[in-house]
């Protein structure tokens, strides 16, 4: 029997490392986080949205990520911002092992209800389920930004605030907490690392004022040194997407142009597969101290 993810996220935050959440859209994906982890040995988190688990279906990659459960693979699977107390229990009857429940681009009265009842009904449901909340708005959508999304920035007034943080995990009973604290999705064009700084000394007060382990979103394009004082300040997983898109499409550029005679799918994706393991495998090494 492998641990649960609760006490992976116990034990990272002992050990003072994190946990590398990564979203999939396809079987390609799949088998680059799943190689990733065997090879480093470490606990992964693999990451559907709404539109991800639609394109790959919400039963079919919780039986995927089950068979490598029961292979004593530490695999995870949460449902990444949902935006639906509907969309949460299809993934909590489902049997996910976590699911963010993301209000936050609605008042903060609104999330913390649309929150609450999430929470409601998991623990009706699968009490053992983990469920994310975000507060503060940290962008919308993981691609290659031309400019910075109006909203999303490092400037005190979109941080997410201390009192904020600690009334609204307090009354809705999270076990995760996704801060706002300088992160955005997506990436910089022509960029190497994001737009803003993280403000680390924010995520070490919203750590101890809301008392639960904090989510970093938007991992892409953070610096290698920003992470680890992140992970040092109470960050305990971190969302990684945009890079593992970027490789996926390169990867297939790179089988096109190379082999444009090649028709046998399984070899013209294998670059696409290995260039999104590759990426993650950096990550996983990196957010572990490896
Ligand atoms: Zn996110």
């Amino acid at each position: 029997m492998i641990k649960s993810l609760r006490e992976y996220i116990k034990e990272a935050e002992e050990k003072k490392v994190a946990i590398g959440h990564f979203n999939i859209s396809d079987s390609l994906g799949f088998w680059a986080v799943v190689n990733a982890s065997k090879k480093l040995n470490l606990p992964v988190i693999i990451g559907v949205s709404e539109g991800e688990r639609d394109f790959i279906g919400v039963k079919q990659i919780k039986a995927l990520v089950d068979t490598l459960k029961a292979d004593g693979l530490p695999v995870f699977l949460n449902a990444d911002h949902t935006y639906s107390v509907e969309k949460i229990k299809e993934v909590v009857d489902a049997g996910f092992d976590a699911a963010i429940i993301d209000g936050a681009e609605l008042s903060f009265e609104e999330n913390l209800k649309m929150t609450k009842e999430s929470v409601a009904y998991k623990n009706s449901t699968n009490p053992e389920m983990i469920i994310e909340a975000e507060l503060g708005f940290i962008g919308k959508s993981s691609k290659i930004w031309d400019e910075v999304p109006t909203g999303a920035a490092s400037s005190d007034a979109v941080l997410t605030k201390k009192e904020e943080a600690s009334e609204f995990v307090k009354e809705t009973g999270v076990d995760l907490f996704a801060p706002a604290v300088g992160n955005i999705h997506g990436m910089a064009k022509n960029l190497k690392v994001n737009f803003e700084k993280l403000n680390i000394e924010r995520i070490r007060v919203l750590r101890e004022a809301t008392g639960v382990p904090l989510v970093l979103h938007g991992g892409s394009g953070i610096t290698d040194e920003e992470f680890k004082l992140a992970i040092g300040a109470g960050i305990s997983i971190i969302h990684i997407n945009t890079e593992i898109r970027l490789a996926y499409k390169q990867g297939l550029q790179r089988s096109f142009s190379d082999s444009p005679d090649e028709i046998a799918p399984y070899k013209f994706l294998k670059p696409a597969r290995d260039g999104m393991q590759a990426v993650v495998e950096k990550r996983l090494a990196l957010f572990n101290n490896l």
